[in-house]
């Protein structure tokens, strides 16, 4: 029977966001990102004037504003639409000092609270491709699915400097790379909910594959 319930970690730019997309079009799925939610309360608290590093501040803002995911509603290269107080701020999400500062907020345990309780609520609705950190471990730890997206920190710095080429952007290969392992480390060592492959997770390491083969590998996973 095809898994309901499906979850994907892995760390930064490791392609889950891909291969999620893909593998909940394939099943007629929903997709979800779950760190648009934490890059979302970043923006907003940034937005606010609020530094980041005050916790009560940033954790009070993350309990009482909801953040709306919903299906992509154009298609600009956004995965999903993201929007908080009726704005859509898909693209500010991904600005350079929201993810400078979204580890640190998505560290804070009563942010982590706030937004896992939505996530949890959506992803048991079931028929869900669910993408993080922690939905393995934590959100879901019953999906009926795990995947772990696994590939060394160059090859991901790598396609993000291609990725953002393509946009006709600015990229400087050595400060993505930096900015990966440095989301890395905080994301792995920090005492709530820390980047790992669920213990009954299947592993996929990408190093060596393309997206399609992620693709087929994580698929056939499903059949
Ligand atoms: O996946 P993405 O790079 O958009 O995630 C942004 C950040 O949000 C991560 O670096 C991590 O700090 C946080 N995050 C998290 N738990 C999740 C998803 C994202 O802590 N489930």
């Amino acid at each position: 029977m095809t898994p309901s319930i499906i979850a994907i970690d892995g760390p930064a730019a490791s392609g889950k966001s891909t291969l999620g997309l893909r593998l909940a079009g394939a099943l007629g799925y929903l997709f979800f990102d779950t760190g648009v939610m934490y890059r979302a309360v970043t923006w907003l608290a940034l937005q606010r004037g609020l530094d980041p590093r005050d916790e009560d501040a940033v954790t009070s803002l993350a309990e009482k504003t909801p953040i709306e995911v919903a299906p992509a509603s154009t298609s600009d290269g956004r995965a999903c639409d993201v929007s908080v107080e009726g704005q859509d701020i898909t693209w500010e999400t991904r600005l350079p000092h929201v993810e400078a500062n979204v580890s640190v907020v998505s560290a804070y345990r009563g942010v982590r609270r706030a937004l896992s309780d939505q996530q949890r609520r959506i992803g048991l609705r079931g028929k869900v491709v669910m993408v993080g950190r922690d939905i393995g471990t934590v959100v879901l730890p019953d999906a009926d699915l795990k995947i772990y997206l696994d590939a060394s920190a160059e090859q991901r710095a790598t396609r993000r400097y291609h990725e953002l080429l393509l946009r006709g952007a600015n990229a400087d290969y050595a400060e993505i790379l930096a900015k990966v392992v440095e989301r890395d480390r905080i994301d792995s060592t920090r005492d709530v909910a820390p980047l790992k492959a669920a213990d009954d997770a299947i592993v996929i390491d990408s190093d060596a594959l393309n997206a399609d083969e992620v693709f087929k590998q994580a698929l056939a996973l499903c059949q």
